[in-house]
């Protein structure tokens, strides 16, 4: 019998809760919706609540809440509002909630994901920079309260897929899966991949943001294009399924057709292959451990005709680099890798600095970090604090970078 799941969907106006959405419409028998979250797109978000019946919605201050009024149909009852950061974290674990779909973009998503965990949900994690910030916190706090962790990242989605069958393969494993050699994690090279390296430094935030397979959020999208996305999914697969760094490849396969592989010590590779379409790893997530119906059409293999893998190359993509270094230097520089990283993009997505200065605002962020030899942090408000700091930082950087 399946289960009927009561969804909390924080970030649901964007790419990824937009597609939650177009799965949980597909499945009213098994999926409803409890709450939805928003930042900016606030008229979308009354749109959404009045379509899926929401009962909570969350938006973050007193201005949201009068566009929110304003922009709901007349004479249906509205939903509760909920304001502000807190009320995030407090509705992810709200007893009425039994999965929250983690798709905030952004350190902005840590706490929310992590009060899931700590509360015990099923949690269907796409907000990567929640693992790369916090990782060892968070997997403890699955652990602890035995909650369900799906990775919905598609890499990641891809190898959970390709594991060992095991009864706490969502629970949390604290070490590497028997008999696996090696994840071999795809990516599609984004949409530079073959551009002349002294071209780079002109590039725009529109050819950054033209990812050649996927429709994503425009950070994950400038993400792609630098591979500090693969960076972040080297570390997220790292805490995932406690695996050293030295036992995850990058491996460049434009066609983004195979999602991603697991490497047996016998020599067997077992990939995942589907359409680019989150809507895919989201129903998987939705409906685990049944298969539902996730609107996405059937790959035609002799259509495509062939697949090609290549090995990245770290001096066109040194944000990759920067971050296997960061896995390496531990959990105080993944903070600061992800969070000077975020400042940079934002920084070039509004013209004020250029594509090439990404990674040397990250790389000046990270050798601060090494020279004051940043500690551990061992809670959130230490996750938090390392996190605000680097910010400052880094921002300074691109002023500088300015001027
Ligand atoms: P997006 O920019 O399209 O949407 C982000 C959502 O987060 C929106 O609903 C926005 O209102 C909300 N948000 C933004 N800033 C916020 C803040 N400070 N506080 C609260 N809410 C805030 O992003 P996306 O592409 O849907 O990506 C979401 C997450 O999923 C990211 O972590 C991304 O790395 C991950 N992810 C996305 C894809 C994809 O295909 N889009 C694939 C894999 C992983
Ligand atoms: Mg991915």
């Amino acid at each position: 019998m399946s289960v009927v799941q009561r969804l909390c969907i924080l970030g649901s106006t964007g790419s990824i809760g937009v597609s939650t959405l177009d799965v949980v419409a597909r499945h009213p028998d098994r999926l409803s919706v409890y709450a939805l979250s928003a930042h900016s797109r606030i008229e979308s978000l009354a749109a959404q609540a009045a379509a899926h019946d929401a009962r909570v919605v969350i938006v973050p201050d007193d201005a949201a809440r009068q566009r929110f009024l304003a922009a709901w149909p007349d004479r249906r009852p509205v939903p509760e509002i909920r304001q502000g950061a807190q009320a995030l974290a407090d509705t992810a674990a709200d007893p009425e909630v039994t999965a929250v779909m983690a798709a905030i973009v952004g350190a902005a998503g840590l706490p929310g994901a992590l009060a899931a965990a700590r509360a015990g949900k099923r949690v269907l994690l796409a907000n990567k920079e929640a693992l790369v910030a916090a990782g060892s916190l968070f997997m403890q706090a699955v652990r602890e309260a035995g909650a369900e962790l799906l990775p919905i990242d598609s890499e990641h989605n891809a190898i959970f897929q390709c594991l060992p069958q095991s009864a706490d393969r969502a629970r949390a494993p604290s070490q590497p899966a028997p008999g696996v050699r090696r994840l071999l994690l795809t990516a599609s090279g984004g949409p530079f991949r073959c551009t002349a390296l002294d071209e780079l430094e002109h590039v725009t935030p529109e050819q950054a943001c033209a990812h050649p397979n996927w429709r994503m959020g425009r950070k994950i999208s400038v993400d792609s294009a630098t591979m500090l996305n693969k960076g972040l999914e080297v570390i997220e697969a790292h805490w995932l399924f406690a695996m050293p760094l030295e036992r995850i490849q990058v491996v460049i396969h434009p066609q983004s057709v195979v999602h991603s592989m697991v490497e047996y010590t016998d020599g067997s590779i077992l990939a995942q292959l589907g359409q680019p379409d989150m809507r895919t790893p989201i129903a998987f997530g939705l409906g685990y451990p049944d298969r539902i119906d996730s609107g996405v059409g059937l790959l035609e293999l002799t259509r495509l005709g062939r697949l090609d893998f290549e090995p990245p190359d770290l001096r066109r993509f040194p944000c990759l680099r920067l971050s296997l270094d960061a896995l390496k230097q531990g959990q105080g520089a993944c903070i600061t890798l992800n969070a000077a990283n975020e400042v940079a993009v934002d920084g070039f997505l509004h013209g004020r600095i250029r594509y090439t200065q990404i990674p040397a605002i990250i790389e000046r962020c990270l050798g601060d970090s090494a020279r004051f030899g940043v500690q551990t942090p061992s809670s959130l408000d230490e996750v938090l604090y390392l996190d605000a700091h680097t910010r400052r930082l880094a921002t300074s950087y691109c002023q500088a970078a300015l001027g």
